[in-house]
């Protein structure tokens, strides 16, 4: 039976590098109340990769979720840049929406551009959210022209173009939905993803499906597959089998289970399709492939990588 899982959302944030999407994590974290009082906030979550810094793009996918009232919403970090088509393609493909956070003062970028027009390909309709409304420099309303004559050519559909707008100071902690409203706080931006990102619909009956979206190693329990949980339910103990991409099948236990909470990974028992999950006892599996139940080997359909492409 198909249901809506109302109280989960799952996002990704698309800017070009410095428009603010590191602030902008950090403060929606602040506010969700996932820190403590006297818990403090080592480092900023979103850019801790040292190869990050160094180049100053954003290179691995990170996911991060927050609270709202009682709504959980993952955020998966996309990398801004194009030579990372493969990988932003199988980013987007985890989520229902996307932030397109554009520097009030700067404009659209071309780095925001590349993964602008993967977001629409796979019709995701953006929220966007102009970011440091409180430079004294800064030309919101222009800003927002720029943005849409870059959707109508990217080839933006007519619900595409109706995108919301969101005024932010991530710096300050605050957003508004007109641009003088004397915002405090962030209510207004969880908001707007509350009601425009579709909230995820499935069934928790019907066979495990599971289209592993990225890798990560962990010293105590190795390797580590990343994705979203697409159809019916995953259980720690699971006999499962991994659709491989070479069309062989591989049979496994699921040993651990993870969802995201704040910062970290927290493990679970059982996780159902909407989650996005971190889960180990997977053996060599790699990207693209899908975890299924044992019963019925469905893969989905393989995410091609794309040739690195600059525009
Ligand atoms: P990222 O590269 O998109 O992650 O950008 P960062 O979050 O690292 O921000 C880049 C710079 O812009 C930093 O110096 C931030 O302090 C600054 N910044 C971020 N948000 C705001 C804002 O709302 N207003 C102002 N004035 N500066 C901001």
């Amino acid at each position: 039976m198909n249901s809506i899982r109302e109280n989960l959302r799952n996002i990704a944030i698309i800017a070009h590098v410095d428009h603010g999407k590191t602030t902008l994590v950090d403060v929606m974290l602040r506010q969700s109340g996932i820190f403590r009082e006297n818990e403090q906030v080592q480092e900023r979550v979103m850019d801790s990769n040292d190869l990050e810094r160094e180049r100053g793009i954003t290179i691995l996918a990170k996911n991060t979720a927050v609270c709202y009232k009682d709504t959980k919403i993952n955020i998966v970090d996309t990398p801004g840049h194009a030579d990372f088509g493969g990988e932003v393609e199988r980013i987007l493909k985890m989520v229902d929406g996307v932030l397109l956070l554009v520097d009030a003062f700067d404009g659209p970028m071309p780095q925001t551009r590349f993964v602008l027009r993967k977001a629409l390909q796979l019709n995701l309709k953006p929220i966007v959210v102009i970011n440091k409304i409180d430079r004294p420099e800064a030309r919101p309303m222009e800003v927002i022209d720029e943005v849409l004559e870059l959707f109508i050519e990217l080839g933006a559909d007519d619900e595409q173009l109706e995108f919301p707008v969101v005024y932010a100071s991530a710096r300050d902690g605050y957003a508004n939905l007109e641009l003088n409203d004397g915002g405090t706080n962030l209510e207004p931006l969880f908001e707007t993803i509350l009601k425009n990102v579709p909230a995820p619909k499935g069934s928790s009956d019907e066979p495990l499906q599971l289209l592993v979206s990225s890798i990560d190693y962990d010293e105590y329990v190795g390797r580590i597959a990343i994705g979203r949980v697409e159809r019916g339910t995953i259980k720690v103990g699971q006999q499962a089998v991994t659709c491989r991409i070479d069309g062989s099948l591989f049979n496994m236990r699921i040993s651990r289970l993870y969802m995201f909470e704040g910062l970290r990974r927290a493990e679970a028992n059982e996780a159902t399709f909407g989650d996005i999950v971190a889960v180990s006892g997977v053996g060599d599996i790699t990207i693209g492939e899908t975890i299924c139940d044992v019963d019925c080997p469905e893969a989905l359909p393989f995410i091609e990588i794309d040739e690195p492409t600059i525009n």
